[in-house]
């Protein structure tokens, strides 16, 4: 394979961590773009001693050019709790941050995969989701600034390429966990794996009989690294684990695999929080060398949980 020249928005959090950690072991080299709003530089630290990768401290939301062959764009908070904050920060960062991207891919000719999100079928009435699903999203709710950002940032990408001629891949992503989330991540895994350790209570939202369906980071970043080199086009793809799992059974099974004595509380249910996710990978499996999920819940929450034991010295 040809070695080339990368750029990772979004480089230094959770997945942007792990994708560039990929793309050097397979001999590219990688430019890591953050503004550590969410990510830090602690995810990266150890790639700064390889001489193939570079971290750059830059707002997404701010246009640049920089000569690359692909970019990964993946800048964007991804936790509700600090997608909420600032909404309008949010949807800046999806929606200009977005376009600022694709304007350097068009001026240098690189190829951009955009991470997108389940989020943009809201809450769903077709289960499992099918990427010709349009979805059922609330425009004005909490929610709003995420899911509708995202939406405008997959209507950027599909008018560049029809447009201008850009290379675009979109990943809708599904609920991705694993080592390396931050403690204060705020979403469902991390959390319960922290409170699960620590030995505090274990905070249900609603009945826990919502559902998600839990990938982890490996496979995901497999599913990245075959769209980006697949000669599929514009349309969407889901890359997600189809093992659809209630958070109330989540909670359960952290705690078994923590070995700890937390009692499971309930907590208020946000609002517009969807009531149940799936994918449907049949596109991603047909269009991507016959990709799936290798790592069943068990094991990579387990491999989750050592890592936050490890991390938190407990
Ligand atoms: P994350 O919060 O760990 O990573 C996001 C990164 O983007 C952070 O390093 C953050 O500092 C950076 N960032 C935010 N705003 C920026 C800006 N304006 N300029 C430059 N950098 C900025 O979250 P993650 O889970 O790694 O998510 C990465 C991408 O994948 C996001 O686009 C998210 O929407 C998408 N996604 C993730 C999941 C998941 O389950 N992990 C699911 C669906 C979609
Ligand atoms: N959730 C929960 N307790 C927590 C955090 C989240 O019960 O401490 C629930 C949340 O209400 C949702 C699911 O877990 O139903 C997944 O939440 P997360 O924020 O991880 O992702 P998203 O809602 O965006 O899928």
């Amino acid at each position: 394979m040809s070695r080339r020249r990368i750029l990772v928005s979004g480089g230094s959090g959770f997945l942007g961590s792990h994708l560039c950690e990929r793309l050097l072991k397979d001999g590219h080299e990688v430019v890591c773009l953050d503004n550590f709003f969410t990510g830090s530089r602690t995810n990266v630290e150890h790639l700064l001693d390889d001489h193939r990768f570079e971290l750059m401290r830059h707002d997404v939301t701010v246009p640049l050019t920089l000569e690359v062959d692909e970019v990964y764009h993946l800048a964007c908070p991804a936790s509700p709790i600090h997608y909420q904050r600032n909404p309008v920060r949010t949807i800046r960062t999806a929606v200009e941050g977005t376009l600022n991207m694709l304007d350097l891919s068009r001026e240098v000719k690189s190829r951009i995969l955009i991470a997108s999100t389940s989020e943009v079928y809201g809450d769903p009435i077709e289960h499992p989701q099918r990427e010709s699903y349009w979805g059922n999203v609330n425009p004005i709710g909490p929610r709003a600034c995420y899911d509708e950002g995202k939406r405008c940032a997959e209507a950027l990408a599909v008018s560049y390429a029809r447009q201008h001629g850009v290379e675009v891949r979109i990943v809708r992503i599904f609920n991705t966990y694993g080592p390396r989330m931050h403690e204060n991540d705020g979403r469902v895994v991390s959390n319960f794996a922290v409170q699960a350790l620590r030995n505090e209570p274990i905070t249900v939202y609603g009945q826990g009989q919502q559902t998600r369906s839990f990938c982890y980071v490996s496979d995901l970043i497999e599913g990245f690294v075959r769209l980006m080199a697949s000669p599929h086009g514009v349309d969407p793809v889901n890359l997600g684990n189809p093992h659809e799992t209630t958070v109330l059974e989540l909670a359960e099974m952290i705690k078994r695999l923590a070995r700890s004595k937390s009692e499971i509380i309930r907590a208020p249910l946000p609002t517009d929080d969807p009531t149940r996710r799936k994918p449907d990978i049949s596109r991603a499996q047909a269009l991507l060398n016959g990709w799936a999920p290798r790592v069943s819940l068990e094991e990579g929450i387990a491999a989750t949980v050592e890592d936050f034991r490890r991390r938190l010295g407990l």
